[in-house]
């Protein structure tokens, strides 16, 4: 979502004649888009914000934005800590972001808030991210989102697809729709049109090559939507489905809604209708209470699971959240680092498995830009693959056939 939003930021300030900056200091705008869902990453903003204290004491000129999730409803309190930021704004809040640039006097297209890609000379991916549902209504115990981000707030299906139609003539060839929970996408709109209703409105665009989504509620996942992702040829097969614990009473305690059984059945049921599926998941180690026992039935899930992917996270406490009220973090920081590396480790050996069977098959590519003086791209099913060669592959649909994998990526030839 963040990246979402820079991304439209960044298109925008390009509109109003700024161009993108290499380094802090030489830039005469900074706009600082925070993520506080973890301490670590709001300890990241703080220190960011203290870099640019100093620069602005050098450079008086200097102006500061800062949006995203650092900025809740009481402004008042980070004006104070922070008098050397020129605008807070909360996350996608524009129209007090233009008002701000006309009051600097400076040209602006709103439009490319919207459109943010070629027109601004962004990085030329073929990949666009579309926010589709704003904010969350589900109050994980641990999660500060709902808190920063608000209810949830759908965006009309007309113009998701009016937005992607033009996307699509300036290039863009793959979709990622978002949301926090993109499995609630609709039910606030007229008519309730869902998230399957939308997919199969953006599969009819001609040249749209793949459609992705991020995130799904094990909660509240629906039939319709796992079908339509079989059925649709252009929905990639792979879906982010975070169990978060592999046990019943910390996803209690969590306030998660589903119970392990109910998410084993639910990747069973994907699994029979979308035998190609990948799946990622998140899961958070050490959450208050977590006992070693609870611990080992999250290590069991993974092993049973095989996720092609796991993003994990050490609980970090947030200030105003169920669990931050209601209970102590009480596992030392030592054993949520052991805890999360045995699940790293874990996971590494599982990847790397899975990926190990991709040897020396051919796999289709669609090329988002070089690295390393490499090409790279995503199969459907989210690996990461690079390959070499002189031809001109942005944007283009490669087949690959792979030569080398580990848990993290694959490498191979391309076929001409
Ligand atoms: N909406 C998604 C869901 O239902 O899982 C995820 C959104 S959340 C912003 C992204 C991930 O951050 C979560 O899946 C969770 O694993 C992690 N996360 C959120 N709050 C956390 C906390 N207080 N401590 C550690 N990890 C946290
Ligand atoms: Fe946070 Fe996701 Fe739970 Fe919403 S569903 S509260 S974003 S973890």
């Amino acid at each position: 979502m963040n990246k979402a939003e820079s991304q439209q930021i960044a298109g925008y300030l390009n509109s109003a004649g700024y161009q993108a900056a290499t380094s802090f200091s030489s830039a005469d705008l900074v706009v600082l888009n925070t993520c506080v869902v973890r301490q670590s990453a709001e300890n990241k903003v703080l220190g960011t914000l203290g870099l640019l204290k100093g620069l602005k004491n050098k450079h008086p000129n200097l102006q500061i934005l800062v949006t995203g999730c650092l900025v809740d409803s009481d402004t008042q309190e980070l004006k104070r800590q922070f008098p050397h930021v020129d605008l807070l704004f909360k996350p996608s809040d524009y129209p007090e972001l233009i008002d701000w640039e006309q009051k600097q006097g400076i040209p602006i297209d709103q439009r490319l808030l919207r459109y943010p890609r070629n027109d601004a000379g962004i990085a030329p991916s073929p990949c666009a991210f579309i926010p589709i549902i704003q904010g969350c209504d589900n109050f994980c115990s641990y999660c500060i989102v709902p808190y920063r981000r608000g209810r949830e707030v759908s965006r009309p299906l007309g113009e998701i697809v009016c937005e992607v139609e033009e996307l699509v003539r300036r290039g863009i060839k793959e979709v990622t729709l978002l949301g926090q929970n993109v499995d609630s996408y609709g039910h606030d709109l007229p008519g309730h049109p869902d998230l399957a209703d939308l997919l199969n409105g953006l599969s009819s665009i001609d040249d749209l090559v793949r459609i992705r989504f991020l995130t799904n509620h094990p909660k509240d996942i629906s039939l319709k939507l796992i079908e339509a992702v079989a059925s649709l040829n252009k929905v990639c097969e792979h879906l982010e489905l975070p169990v978060q614990a592999g046990n019943d009473d910390i996803l209690r305690a969590m306030r998660r809604g589903y119970t392990v059984e109910r998410y084993r059945e639910l990747v069973h049921t994907i699994r029979c209708k979308i035998p190609q599926i990948s799946l990622s998941t998140d899961i958070i180690v050490g959450f208050p209470g977590e006992t070693e026992g609870q611990f080992e039935h999250s290590l069991s899930l993974v092993k049973e699971m095989k996720f092609d992917v796991i993003h994990v996270a050490a609980y970090s406490p947030r200030p105003g959240t169920i669990a931050w009220r209601e209970c102590q973090d009480n596992i030392p920081s030592e054993v949520k680092k052991e805890r999360l590396h045995k699940i790293e480790e874990l996971q590494a050996a599982i990847a790397s498995e899975i990926n190990s069977q991709l040897q020396g098959r051919e796999v289709e590519v669609l090329v988002e830009g070089r690295k390393g003086g490499k090409w790279f791209g995503r199969t459907r099913s989210n690996k990461l693959v690079f390959f070499e060669d002189a031809g001109g592959w942005l944007g283009q649909l490669a087949r690959v056939q792979i030569g080398k994998t580990s848990p993290w990526s694959l490498g191979g030839e391309v076929k001409k």
